[in-house]
C-alpha cells in the first residue's frame, strides 16, 4: 500500500509490532500516544475511526517520533510532557520523568497539611526537585503553601520554573547543591525530596529508558544507593521547624535502612507511606 493512502489503523497496528518486537512492553499504547501526539488526537479516535487516513506528512513525522521510541528513548522526552497527579510537567532529558510511585508522598503532605489537618500554610522545601512534580503537585492543593524547588542542576531549574509558570504555582526555584541554597537560619515546616536513590552498580540493569536515556545525576545516590538519604539526613533537622517533618522517598527494599538512619538522627516518630499494593514508598519523620 501507498504510504499516502495508509490509515491509522493500519500504521498503529505496523507500529505497534515493531515497538513489540524492539522488547517494549508498552508497544500498542505508546503507538498510540504517539500517532495521537502527531494527529492532534484522541486515542479513543483510534477505535471510533480506524479507517481515518494518515497524510505523508503525518506518516514522516510519525516515523521520526516512533524512531526514537525504536531506540528505547522515554515517551515523556519525545512528547515533552509527563502527566503526575492529573497535571501535565514539562520534561526533557536531563529531567528525571515523574513516577506514578511518587504521588503517594504528595497525598501524604495533603493529610499533613491540608484543609483536613490542623497545620495550615506550610512553608515546604522540595529538595532535588527535578521537574517540580511533587512541590508544584503540592503548591496546587495547598495554595496558601510557601513552596520553595531546589536543585543541583540547571536543566531542572529552568524546568521546575517553567512548571512553576505553566501551573501557576507560586514557587521559588533555587540552583545548589542540598541544603547550600538555604540561608543559616531559614526553616521549613516540611522538607520533602525524592533523591537519587539507585545504587551506582545497578542502573546499567535497569531497563535502557532509564539507564541509557534518564539522567545519571538523578539516579545514583554513590555506590550503596544511599549517599543523598545520609547528607540529607544529617542536615535537614538545621532547616526544620521545631515541629518539622521530613519525608522521602524509598527505594525498593531501602524502607529498612532508611527507618534505622531516620531512628539514629533522633526523630521522635517515623511513618511508612504505602501506595496501593502496601508497599512501603516513602518515610516522614516527624520532629515532635
Ligand atoms: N524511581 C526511580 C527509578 O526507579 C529512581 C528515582 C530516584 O533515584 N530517585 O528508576
Amino acid at each position: 500500500m501507498a504510504k499516502n493512502s495508509i490509515t491509522a489503523g493500519e500504521l498503529l497496528r505496523d507500529s505497534a509490532l515493531r515497538l513489540r518486537e524492539a522488547g517494549i512492553d508498552t508497544a500498542r499504547l505508546d503507538a498510540e500516544l504517539l500517532l495521537a501526539e502527531v494527529l492532534g488526537c484522541e486515542r479513543i479516535s483510534f477505535y471510533t475511526h480506524p479507517e481515518c487516513p494518515v497524510t505523508e506528512d503525518e506518516y514522516q513525522s510519525f516515523t521520526k517520533l516512533l524512531e526514537r521510541r525504536l531506540a528505547r528513548e522515554p515517551l515523556a522526552y519525545i512528547t515533552g510532557t509527563k502527566e503526575f497527579m492529573g497535571e501535565d510537567f514539562a520534561v526533557c532529558p536531563g529531567i528525571l520523568i515523574p513516577r506514578p510511585d511518587t504521588e503517594v508522598l504528595v497525598e501524604k503532605i495533603i493529610e499533613l497539611f491540608g484543609p483536613e489537618s490542623e497545620r495550615k500554610d506550610p512553608a515546604i522545601l522540595d529538595l532535588c526537585s527535578g521537574s517540580g512534580a511533587i512541590g508544584l503537585s503540592a503548591g496546587i492543593r495547598l495554595p496558601g503553601a510557601k513552596i520553595v524547588l531546589s536543585d543541583v542542576s540547571e536543566t531542572a531549574v529552568v524546568t521546575g520554573r517553567r512548571n512553576a509558570d505553566s501551573l501557576s504555582v507560586n514557587a521559588e526555584v533555587r540552583h545548589g547543591d542540598l541544603f547550600e541554597t538555604l540561608l543559616p537560619d531559614e526553616r521549613f515546616d516540611l522538607i520533602v525530596s525524592n533523591p537519587p536513590y539507585i545504587a551506582e552498580d545497578e542502573i546499567k540493569g535497569l531497563e535502557p529508558e532509564v539507564s541509557v536515556w534518564e539522567p545519571r545525576l538523578a539516579l545514583s545516590g554513590g555506590a550503596d544507593g544511599y549517599q543523598f538519604y545520609r547528607r540529607i539526613v544529617s542536615q535537614a533537622q538545621s532547616h526544620l521547624a521545631s515541629d518539622g517533618v521530613l519525608m522521602l522517598e524509598a527505594g525498593d527494599g531501602q524502607a529498612q535502612t532508611l527507618r534505622e538512619l531516620l531512628e539514629n538522627a533522633g526523630y521522635a516518630r517515623i511513618e511508612e507511606i504505602r501506595d496501593l499494593t502496601g508497599t512501603v514508598r516513602g518515610l516522614a519523620a516527624f520532629l515532635v
